[in-house]
């Protein structure tokens, strides 16, 4: 693990995912400023970050908030729950307010009362666009009392949609409605309806071998972008294929955001090889029993969810209130079941590079 805390510039090595504390005091876009080229002949890798805005369960404490994360995806933001206090968060921590869609997992006040003082505050903004809000089962009703509490009006249009298990489809882009990626709710064990979310990127075109290209007579510039494409280009007469020149599809990335859950296979299933999984991690060893009894993971079941997915990277939050200054003993009890883990904190923007 290594921490990239440079101001403004982020070099990731592309075998992990590259961990940094996200700058404070930076509102708005700063998005721009951390995209990198994948390679030399391929597009812009679009930058992929998960930030955790509040990491504390079931209350806040001095150093944690609780529950919401933000995902960001080419300059696009989606945020998972709205714990109380998210829209400071998202100041504090250059989160844009720029949204257009947020994700619940669940009900519980934890995840869920930011969203009455978030949506004055884009209504004081001057948003005119819609908002959609999107959660398990019974999200219409409670949505519609949290955005309705209060005397004032919100002035744009707010779309609550109930989610089942499978993909949620999405209002832009391309098929799926999501531009390059699909977004896929998994049951999960917390509860009546509880859901986690998975972030399946399309896949992307096969390595371009410069070399290749040269040694086939195709000439730098816009044919090498068509090869790249997969298209047949023609030189002199001649077909030349992309096969042979650039290598097979690859796959895309995968983020598995769990919400609270107790260890289930229904995650390992949604996780499986993912390249980054944030599992809630409530509790130690010394609690499995009240883990259970709550509906909650310790952070060795988190480790052990991580294992049997092969996922890439594990991230533990969601941790109870006695963890809130030190978590070394939550991720010395999970490292013994999968070294990569990390814990998260307030603030941590965690990074999501391509595998290959
Ligand atoms: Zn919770
Ligand atoms: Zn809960």
């Amino acid at each position: 693990m290594k921490s990239y805390g440079l101001a403004g510039r982020v070099v990731m090595r592309n075998s992990e995912c590259g961990v940094r504390n996200r700058p404070r005091g930076v509102p708005g876009a700063i998005h721009s400023a951390f995209r990198i080229p994948h390679s030399a002949f391929s597009i812009f890798a679009p930058m992929l970050s998960v930030t955790f805005l509040g990491t504390s369960a079931a209350r806040p404490t001095v150093e944690r908030n609780v529950s919401a994360l933000a995902l960001e995806r080419e300059g696009e933001t989606l945020l998972f729950d709205c714990g109380e206090g998210t829209q400071r968060q998202m100041m504090r921590y250059g989160v844009s307010f720029a949204l257009t869609e947020i994700f619940f997992t669940h009900f519980h006040a934890d995840h869920l009362l930011g969203i009455v003082g978030l949506v004055r505050t884009l209504g004081l903004q001057g948003r005119a666009e819609p908002l959609r809000l999107y959660g398990p089962r019974g999200a219409k009703r409670v949505l519609t009392s949290a955005i309705s509490l209060g005397s004032d009006r919100v002035p744009f249009g707010v779309e609550i949609v109930e989610v089942e298990p499978g993909e949620v489809p999405g209002v832009g882009g391309q098929g799926s409605g999501r531009d390059g990626y699909k977004l896929i709710a998994f049951p999960t064990d917390h509860g009546p309806n509880a859901i986690g979310y998975a972030l399946v990127e399309d896949e992307r075109p096969g390595r371009f071998d410069p070399e290749k290209a040269k040694a086939a007579g195709v000439p730098e510039g816009p044919l090498w972008g068509k090869l790249q494409r997969g298209e047949t280009v023609m030189v002199d007469g001649r077909e030349i294929p992309a096969a042979g020149i650039v290598g097979e599809r690859r796959r895309g990335r995968k983020v598995v955001l769990t919400g609270d859950t107790r260890p289930c296979a229904a995650t390992v299933e949604a996780a499986s090889g993912a390249d980054l999984l944030v599992h809630e991690a409530t509790f130690g060893e010394d609690e499995v029993e009240r883990a259970k009894e709550t509906n909650h993971s310790t952070a060795r079941e988190a480790a052990q969810v991580a294992l049997a997915a092969r996922v890439r990277k594990l991230v533990l939050t969601h941790l109870s209130a006695r963890y809130s200054i030190s978590a070394e003993e939550l991720v010395k009890e999970a490292k013994e079941v999968f070294p990569e883990t990390v814990v998260a904190r307030d603030g941590l923007t965690v990074e999501v590079p391509y595998s290959e």
